[in-house]
């Protein structure tokens, strides 16, 4: 009885502890050469309003809310020192003023005002998750460490909507467009092969062989440098064409890691409430509960 009293008056500590903390929020947004301060629940508007699918359904948007206050909640722990928090970029989240935001977004970020993932499922912390999402992961998802080499590892997620209908894409690498990493074109015995995958089968790591070199590169780190735009995801089959060149197979877009966007869509749609698609896809973190 006693130990029930105490936990619950934790509990309650915890919730103001929250309350108060989220409240005051200003987020330091760096947007080109500016930095803007946003109240925490203005910046989680404008970001939803730039990267929430137009027309998702109430639960997925409040889902959606959630990782973005998690994420930026977490940002402001760790950059602490520098002049912003987050970049509006897709490397961390994107940004438009909020005023931009429809009413959808605007219930969405209402309904779960202060709420964000605790950090591994901390009962004793309020500290924030560094809570990722992407916009379609092809049939699973990977953890941070898997495909980052650092964060939560373990953490993986089946993904019944994307399963069923994966975004398929190809991307054919020229030996000239290597130079990123090499400094000059490949040579003609260029080839480039998955030597290592994550659990889900990303391609963890890759071989690079050009003029007698071989190098070995992480998968994101070919995907920033060939470009997000033409490599998709790292999720793909790298095969040697008659001319040189490779050709890579892929599925998903994105990076895999944490709330995949395109599955919470089908979520939401087939009845799941905003709680469910955030256990999917972080089983490892509990929800605060908000204000
Ligand atoms: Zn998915």
């Amino acid at each position: 009885m006693l130990r029930s009293m105490l936990r619950s008056m934790a509990r309650a500590r915890r919730a103001r502890r929250v309350s108060r903390h989220t409240s005051t929020v200003c987020i330091r947004v760096q947007r080109g050469a500016v930095i803007e301060r946003w109240p925490l629940e203005r910046y989680v508007t404008g970001v939803l309003a730039a990267e929430a699918p137009v027309g998702a359904p109430p639960a997925m948007l409040e889902a959606l809310a959630v990782v973005c206050r998690s994420f930026a909640l977490r940002a402001v722990v760790i950059r602490r020192s520098r002049r912003y928090d987050v970049v509006d970029s897709r490397l961390d989240q994107m940004f438009v003023p909020p005023e931009l935001a429809d009413a959808n977004v605007v219930a969405a970020v209402a309904t779960t005002t202060g709420a964000y993932l605790l950090d591994g499922g901390q009962r004793r912390s309020t500290m924030a998750l560094r809570a990722m999402f992407h916009t379609s992961c092809g049939g699973a998802t990977d953890s941070p460490d898997a495909v980052w080499g650092h964060g939560a590892e373990r953490i993986v997620a089946m993904c019944p909507g994307c399963s069923a209908r994966s975004v398929r894409w190809d991307h054919v690498v020229e030996p000239a467009s290597v130079r990123a990493f090499l400094g000059a074109p490949a040579g003609k015995d260029f080839s480039l092969d998955v030597v290592e995958r994550t659990p889900v089968g990303r391609a963890r790591t890759l071989r690079l062989t050009s003029g007698g070199e071989v190098r070995e590169l992480r998968g994101e780190d070919v995907r920033r440098a060939l470009g997000y735009d033409h490599v998709l995801s790292t999720w793909f089959e790298a095969r040697p064409e008659p001319n040189g060149a490779v050709r890579l197979d892929g599925r998903g877009i994105g990076h895999g890691v944490g709330l995949c966007v395109a599955g919470a869509v089908v979520l939401a749609r087939d009845g799941a409430a905003s709680q469910r698609i955030l256990e999917r896809y972080f089983p490892d973190s509990a929800r605060s509960t908000g204000t």
